[in-house]
């Protein structure tokens, strides 16, 4: 049963938002593009970007009204999740007994992935995006030409591995991953962030969506799906087998966890959920839901979508695009059964169970674990 707590005021939020160096900030920030905390962690990071002061004077003097637009976004999250809730529980439930079956393990030999010179680095993401079409090669090129990727980036919580900055009046946005070496999970962190400009600039920016998307299910949905190609890319290309492997199985371990905590905060008798997202219980229970649910159906969709994409790479573009422009249009449900997929059996897992245990095998016996 939830509660939504409707006396919660904008004012919290915004105090949680300018509090420095928090995640929920980050998301906040991306939302709102509250330009004055925007203008504050670009100060913060290095000398490379500069912004016009004027810019973003201009830009804050609409903060009023991205507040308006932002309350309502978030009560319709809440919404939202009251209405999925089942569906949500079910994936959790499936998720859980699987895991248990085929006795899952974090194989999280990160430290295992390969490194590459700079060059190489940067090619490898290039040619990556290559296989999308010219489309995206071009948006993910520009990110590299006018220097906008920074890693080693020093605004990051814990468990945050990269960061997008979406700027709508240059059309374009920054990327920042917080780890320094060029290797795969570098590579990986910053094509999730790609994902996220590519949406931005194909989809966001034109039709005027990036306001607000506290309510947006699929916001992770793209950046995900980029991510979770990447592993297989890896993996088919031979570029760092091991470590595609090891990435990806890393990325349904984080799945497995976050439905639990969406199952285990849904099953409590009486769940409070604050309209930042943040659920509690009277057990202590205590953490952003919205964050687990947006992640997690992020994941769970980018598996899915990964598989299409191997037998049909066209079909994969033409649900991702559908999914991007009705993002706001349909349910959960509906997309669930566009993307082709048996409702039961998208529930179920069955079409991501396959993969997820052949990896897990795998990686068990490259690494020699029990
Ligand atoms: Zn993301």
């Amino acid at each position: 049963m939830i509660k939504i707590d409707e006396e919660q005021l904008i004012d919290d939020l915004l105090a949680t938002s300018i509090e420095f160096g928090s995640a929920n900030k980050d998301f906040l920030q991306r939302e709102y593009n509250n330009f004055i905390v925007l203008n504050h962690s670009l100060a913060y990071n290095s000398g490379k970007i500069i912004i016009g002061e004027k810019d973003i004077l201009k830009k804050t003097s609409h903060k009023k009204s991205f507040e308006k637009y932002n309350l309502q976004s978030q009560r319709e999250f809440l919404c939202k999740l009251r209405d999925n809730q089942e569906l949500l529980k079910s994936i959790a439930k499936h998720l859980n007994r699987f895991s248990r079956k085929i006795k899952f393990e974090n194989c999280c030999f990160l430290d295992s992935v390969k490194s590459f010179n700079e060059n190489d680095f940067k090619d490898i993401i290039l040619s990556y995006f290559r296989t999308y079409g010219d489309k995206y090669y071009r948006i993910v090129k520009s990110y590299f030409d006018n220097n906008r990727i920074q890693t080693d980036s020093e605004m990051f919580e814990e468990g945050l591995g990269g960061y997008f900055v979406p700027l709508i009046w240059l059309y374009s946005g920054y990327i920042f991953s917080k780890y320094s070496k060029y290797n795969t999970l570098t590579a990986a962190s910053i094509v999730h962030e790609l994902g996220h400009a590519i949406d931005s600039e194909l989809f966001l920016f034109p039709q005027q969506k990036k306001i607000p998307l506290h309510d947006d299910l699929f916001l992770e949905i793209p950046s995900i799906a980029f991510e979770v190609g990447f592993y297989d890319y890896l993996k088919s290309q031979k570029i760092d087998y091991n470590g595609g492997l090891v990435l990806a199985n890393n990325r349904v371990a984080t799945l497995i966890y976050e439905f639990k905590r969406i199952r285990q905060a849904l099953l409590s008798k009486e769940l409070y959920l604050y309209e930042n997202g943040v659920a509690e219980n009277e057990e202590g229970l205590n953490y952003n839901l919205r964050v687990d649910v947006i992640y997690g159906l992020g994941y769970y969709f980018g598996f899915h979508l990964s598989e299409i994409r191997k037998n049909n790479p066209k079909e994969f573009l033409e649900l991702l695009n559908y999914l991007m422009t009705m993002r706001k249009e349909i349910s959960l449900e509906d997309a669930i059964e566009k993307t082709g997929f048996n409702r039961e059996d998208f529930i179920n897992g069955r079409y991501i169970k396959p993969r997820i245990k052949e990896d897990c095998l795998e990686l068990k016996r490259r690494y020699k674990v029990d």
